[in-house]
């Protein structure tokens, strides 16, 4: 189950990132500390950004710059090779809020065989290994 402080102030939602889902040496999210995290997060100039330590909500949204250049290639890559969209995802919490926001991605990312978590990063389940059409 994701919850509100594993979504990322990109719009990612870490709780179905497979290095959170992972059982050694897991990453516990953008917004924490934690050795698992790998380099490309721990250098992510998205979290390191100045303009973001200044928005209320700490949220990429709330930027002067928003989408700025990072934010709209990150958003590119994984609409292109995981069919989400961060900026999508932005959208939707400036919209409805965050409790919401999370309660539907909890059910938006639930293997229809098996009830377990997906991961954004796999077109399979990591528990029963059902096949997703995406
Ligand atoms: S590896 Fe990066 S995207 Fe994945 S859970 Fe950790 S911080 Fe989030
Ligand atoms: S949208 Fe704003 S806060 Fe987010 S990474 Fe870009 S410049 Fe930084
Ligand atoms: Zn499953």
């Amino acid at each position: 189950m994701s919850k509100k402080a594993l979504i990322a102030p990109c719009g990612m939602n870490c709780g179905i990132c497979l290095g959170y889902l992972r059982e050694k040496n897991r990453c516990e999210g953008c917004r924490f500390y934690c050795e698992g995290k790998p380099e490309y997060c721990k250098k992510c100039i998205i979290i390191n950004c100045a303009l973001l330590s200044q928005t209320e909500s700490k949220f990429c949204y709330d930027c002067p710059k928003y989408p700025c250049r990072r934010l709209k290639q990150l958003d590119q890559r994984y609409k292109t090779k995981y069919h989400m969209s961060m900026i999508e995802n932005l959208e939707t919490i400036k919209k409805i809020g965050l409790d919401n926001f999370v309660e539907n991605e909890n059910k938006r990312w639930i293997c229809p065989s098996c009830g377990a978590v997906r991961s954004v990063h796999r077109d399979f389940c990591l528990l029963c290994k059902t096949p997703f059409n995406v």
